[in-house]
């Protein structure tokens, strides 16, 4: 398969390949852009059925990570890498040393977090190889868990479009419906009911929904009833795709601001929103609190300072919100063009 020929492929800078023979190591490395700076993205280790699969996700990972990086102003460009295995059989310290190898020999220009198939433990090892590595847990040196500032992320994107459409920021009264309350739903609940908003929630672990009963007051519903939910706000935080064209019909909720990724099962999906009124923040840049985390993890700057910096995602939300209604664009195409004014060379 050709790399330069692949629909995925879309100017990247750099892309290398990696075989380490004695540890098993087969693996790609990524670099969509670097003008904000050293791409930064996650090691996804996975057992693609072949090597072209490999190749196009990595392409597309790669590319998103720039758009996010930029739209959310972390100084930094998209990279990403993956490995060809399978996590749970094929893992050893000797292939994440062999991987922590091959990262340094980027000098700096690609930095890696963790992605699927691979955790802090990992990241940990590749760290005694080089020092290009984020998402590293408080004890190794690094800001820990992202998913409380990812919550955030969700909380202030959601701030934007309650203003939107209720004239008011404010959550006081708000009734969100939650989907999935893991390690992000479950903190984004905490923070909405501190800010007064009323809540329904559902999973499909019994043991998660126990959790979240035992420390907050909220209404579970099962998993599938959660779109029909008469709330004024939808909150994905379990998996993609959960917006789609059964789903549509059914939503009451006039603001979607969740963590999951690919929220949207097909683009023509935004436009579909849009018509019907809802204000959709792109997933990319209200689960972006992760990433502002590990960037100024990687950055070194002032823990202190990082969760104002995951607030200013309600300032890019609404200025999302601004370009797509005076543009006559859907807020993902707001937030692609807003992110391409920034790392897009000549661009406006
Ligand atoms: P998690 O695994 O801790 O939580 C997901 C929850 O969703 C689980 O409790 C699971 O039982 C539940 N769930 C799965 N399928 C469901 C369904 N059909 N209906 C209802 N609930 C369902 O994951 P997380 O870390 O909370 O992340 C949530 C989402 O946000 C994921 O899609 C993840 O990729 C994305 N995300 C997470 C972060 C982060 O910092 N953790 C950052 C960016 C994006």
């Amino acid at each position: 398969m050709s790399v330069f020929e692949a629909p995925e492929f879309d100017d990247h800078e750099r892309v290398q390949f990696f075989n380490d023979p004695s540890s098993g190591l087969r693996a790609i490395i990524a670099i969509h852009n670097t003008r904000l700076g050293p791409a930064l993205g996650g090691c996804r280790m996975w057992p693609y059925d072949s090597e072209a699969e490999a190749i196009r996700d990595v392409l597309r990972l790669s590319r998103g990570m720039t758009y996010k990086a930029a739209v959310l102003d972390c100084g930094l460009g998209g990279g990403k890498s993956v490995i060809i295995g399978d996590p749970r059989t094929q893992k050893t310290p000797a292939l994440l040393q062999a991987m922590g190898r091959a990262i340094a020999s980027f000098e700096g220009q690609y930095v890696v977090g963790e992605d699927i198939g691979t955790n802090p433990d990992d990241m940990r090892e590749m760290r005694g190889v080089t020092h290009c590595v984020s998402c590293l847990r408080k004890e190794d040196g690094g800001y820990g868990d992202p998913a409380p500032l990812t919550a955030l992320g969700v909380f202030s994107a959601m701030r934007a479009g309650v203003e939107e459409v209720f004239g008011s920021d404010s959550l006081d009264g708000i009734h969100v419906a939650v989907q999935g309350v893991g390690n992000v739903g479950f903190n984004l609940c905490r923070q909405l009911a501190e800010a007064g908003a009323r809540l329904t929630v559902c999973d499909v672990f019994p043991e998660q929904l126990q959790r979240i009963t035992e420390a907050l007051e909220v209404t579970i519903v099962a998993p599938d009833d959660i779109f029909d939910v008469e709330s004024d706000v939808f909150s994905p935080c379990a998996m993609g795709g959960i917006i789609n064209d059964d789903t549509i019909a059914r939503l009451k909720a006039k603001v979607i601001s969740g963590a999951a990724n690919n929220q949207l099962e097909h683009d023509r999906h935004a436009e579909e929103l849009a018509q019907r009124g809802i204000v959709y923040l792109p997933d990319y840049v209200a689960n972006g609190g992760g990433l502002v985390s590990c960037a100024a993890e990687w950055q070194g700057g002032d823990p202190s300072t990082v969760p104002d910096r995951v607030r200013a995602i309600y300032k890019t939300s609404r200025e999302i919100i601004r370009m797509a209604s005076e543009q006559g664009i859907t807020t993902g195409a707001a937030a692609d063009r807003l992110a391409e004014s920034r790392f897009r060379i000549g661009a406006a």
